[in-house]
C-alpha cells in the first residue's frame, strides 16, 4: 500500500504517519525527518537547507526529489510507503507520478487531514520529541505519563524544533496554503483525494483512517 498524508504543519501527519507504519507493516517516510538529519549531519545538503528551514520555507524541489527518489527504492518501502510531507509542491508531485510509472507503482490513496489554522499554532507551539527515541509528545493533548520522562525508553533529554516557535509558523502556514494546497485539486483530479477530520481526537482520526485503508491483518 502507498498512500500520501497531506496537511498543514502540525495537521497530525507524523503522529498517524507512525500509527500507520506500525499497524500496517509499511515505512513512514517523513522527507522533514530526512532534512532534519541532514542538518544535524552538517552534510552540504544540510548546510544548504538549514536556513530555508529556519526561515519556514520550502527546500528546492530538485533536493527534496533527489532525497526521496532514493528512499523509495530502500528495503523497507518494497510493501509500501506513507509519505508525510511530501510532495508538497505540484512539481513534486508531477516528479513522484512520474517515479512511480516508471517502477511501475500504483498510489493507492492521497488523505487530506484538515485542520483549521487556528488550532495549528497551538499544536506546533507545544510540539516535542524524545531526544532518544523520537517519540512525539504535545504540551496540552499528549503529554508524558510522569513530567519530564520519556513513555517509551525512559529518557529525561527532549527537543523542540527549531522551526517550531511562533516567528515561523506563519511562514510555514502561508507556504502551505500557496505551494501546497493546490495539491489538493491536482490528486482529486486523479480521483485519489480523501479527507479526515483532523480536529478530531487522535485516536479518532487513526479510526478515519483506517476506515479509508480497510484493516491491517492484526488489528490496530
Ligand atoms: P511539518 O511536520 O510541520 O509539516 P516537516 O517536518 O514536514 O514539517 O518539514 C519541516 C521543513 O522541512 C519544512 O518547513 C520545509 O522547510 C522542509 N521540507 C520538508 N519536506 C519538504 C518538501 N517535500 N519540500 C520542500 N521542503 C520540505
Ligand atoms: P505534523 O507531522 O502534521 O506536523 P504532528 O503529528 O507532529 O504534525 O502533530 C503536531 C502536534 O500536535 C504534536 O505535538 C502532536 O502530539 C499533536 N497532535 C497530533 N494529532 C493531534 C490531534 N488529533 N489532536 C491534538 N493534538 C494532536
Ligand atoms: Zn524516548
Amino acid at each position: 500500500m502507498r498512500l500520501i498524508l497531506l496537511g498543514p504543519p502540525g495537521a497530525g501527519k507524523g503522529t498517524q504517519a507512525k500509527r500507520l507504519e506500525e499497524a500496517y507493516g509499511i515505512a513512514q517516510i517523513s522527507t522533514g525527518d530526512m532534512l532534519r538529519a541532514e542538518v544535524k549531519s552538517g552534510s552540504e545538503l544540510g548546510r544548504e537547507a538549514k536556513a530555508i528551514m529556519e526561515r519556514g520555507e520550502l527546500v528546492p524541489d530538485a533536493i527534496v526529489t533527489a532525497m526521496l527518489a532514493k528512499r523509495v527504492q530502500q528495503p523497507d518501502c518494497a510493501r509500501g510507503f506513507i509519505l508525510d510531507g511530501f510532495p508538497r509542491t505540484v512539481p513534486q508531485a508531477e516528479s513522484l507520478d512520474l517515479m512511480l510509472r516508471e517502477q511501475k507503482m500504483e498510489l493507492d490513496h492521497v488523505i487530506e487531514l484538515k485542520v483549521d489554522d487556528a488550532a495549528l499554532v497551538e499544536r506546533i507551539a507545544g510540539r516535542f520529541t524524545c531526544a532518544k527515541c523520537g517519540t512525539g509528545y504535545h504540551d496540552r493533548f499528549k503529554p508524558t505519563a510522569a513530567a519530564g520522562v520519556c513513555d517509551v525508553c525512559g529518557s529525561t533529554d527532549f527537543v523542540r524544533r527549531a522551526d517550531d516557535k511562533a516567528e515561523t509558523v506563519g511562514a510555514r502556514l502561508e507556504a502551505y496554503h500557496r505551494q501546497t494546497a493546490p495539491l489538493l485539486p491536482f490528486y482529486a483530479a486523479q480521483g485519489k483525494l480523501r479527507q479526515v477530520d483532523g480536529m478530531a481526537g487522535m485516536d479518532e482520526v487513526t479510526r478515519q483512517l483506517q476506515a479509508i485503508l480497510g484493516s491491517p491483518a492484526g488489528g490496530i
